[in-house]
């Protein structure tokens, strides 16, 4: 029998998908994987309905239906203010995961290397070796999670081709500064390299931070390769819909890699969808508040617990420090959290380049009940453990 080839070999199974399996055999609350356990909007719902029943069952435009794609430039337009024209400057996908594969695919040549700050979202790594790229790892030091700005200069020397930014970031709660962005642009600037920006999480931060888009900064709109989604701002994310926006020359090249792997995003969701991003500002200043009341919930908890942890600035994430419970790692305390009925998160181990194997990832994309029988249970099962 030929054997598959080399080019997966080295993957290991998504460890964040691996932890649902686990929270699922265990019947533990599942605060691992990142999806709300919420429904959407009525509307939006109503909305499927009505695609569903309509003539939509056959492919879209391949970069997207037209008027998916002229309510998303105009949505973008709104927030970040950049003149989006939905014929040149975006491609829909199937989901962000998508979009960053095709973004790395349009942007790295083979043999190129493309800065990756650790920790950071498993996916990244898997889609520069699928594309032929090289990471470069960079670390960003917690508490803050800050860049040192010496080390990442140095990354700039090795001539890469690209840096992925994930702002709001998964799995930190990172949310970069406007200074530090800046810095960012001008190495980028000097060193002609391109920006991978994934911001899936644009809608979700927690004042005072502000989001940022990367492609608003001062000459940044010719270098960067906005990832964006409508899975977490809508909660939707087995609809997998997501997109790359960038400038025209660079949709010319993701539209074919994006037509190559999938033809399109599916129909009826795109034409569904039409109607999220017609939602006024009260729609975006409720799911703050809604997000903040999450976090704040489940942070109670965890303070609870005494364990250190960095109160995220934006995304669903937080990183609890649990070197001090004594396990061999970060695996087996997951595991431990997790059996029984338990609670289960990600190792962080799988989100670090460095050896790294401190921190258990939660999120807390869930409804308040969720949030607190999930942070009951943590209480109760630290409880047990002696320090
Ligand atoms: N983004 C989510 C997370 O980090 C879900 C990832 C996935 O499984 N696609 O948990």
């Amino acid at each position: 029998m030929p054997l598959p080839a080399r080019r997966l070999e080295g993957f290991t199974e998504s460890v964040i998908r691996k932890m649902t399996r686990v929270a699922q055999h265990h019947g533990a609350t599942n605060l691992a994987q990142g999806f709300p356990d919420f429904d959407p909007p009525a509307e939006l719902v109503e909305a499927l309905a009505r695609a569903i029943r309509g003539p939509h069952h056959q492919y879209s435009i391949t970069w997207g239906a037209k008027n998916f794609r002229e309510a998303l430039a105009r949505k973008i337009t709104r927030f970040t203010r950049l003149p989006i024209d939905p014929e040149h400057h975006l491609v829909a996908t199937c989901g962000s995961t998508e979009a960053m594969m095709v973004a790395m695919m349009t942007a790295c040549n083979p043999g190129d290397k493309v800065i990756v700050f650790s920790p950071f979202y498993e996916n990244y790594a898997a889609d520069a070796i699928l594309s032929g790229a090289e990471p470069i790892y960079v670390p960003l030091h917690p508490p803050g999670f800050a860049f040192d700005p010496a080390e990442l200069a140095r990354a700039f020397e090795q001539k890469p081709k690209a840096l992925v930014l994930c702002n709001p970031s998964n799995p930190s709660g990172k949310v970069f500064t406007r200074e530090e962005l800046l810095q960012i642009a001008a190495l980028a600037e000097k060193h002609d390299v391109f920006v991978l920006a994934d911001e899936v999480y644009e809608h979700i931060v927690y004042a005072p931070h502000i989001h940022i888009p990367f492609a608003t900064l001062p000459g940044m709109f010719e270098r960067t390769l906005t990832c964006g989604s409508l899975s977490k701002t809508y909660a939707i994310t087995g609809w997998r819909l997501g997109y790359v926006q960038a400038h025209k020359t660079v949709i010319d090249s993701a539209k074919k890699g994006h037509d190559f792997l999938t033809v399109g995003a599916a129909a009826p969701l795109q034409e569904a969808a039409v109607t999220a991003l017609h939602f006024g500002d009260a729609y975006y200043a409720d799911l703050q508040a809604a997000y903040t009341a999450k976090r704040d919930l489940f942070l109670g908890y965890l303070r609870q617990t005494g364990l250190p942890f960095t109160e995220p600035e934006g995304a669903y994430y937080v990183l609890l420090d649990i070197d001090s419970l004594g396990f061999p790692d970060d695996t087996a305390a997951a595991l431990w959290l997790a059996e029984d009925g338990g609670v289960a998160g990600v190792p962080g181990s799988s989100f670090f380049r460095e050896k790294v194997d401190r921190y258990v990832r939660f999120h807390f994309a869930k409804q308040e009940e969720t949030l607190r029988i999930g942070g009951e249970k943590l209480l109760s099962r630290l409880s047990k453990r002696s320090r």
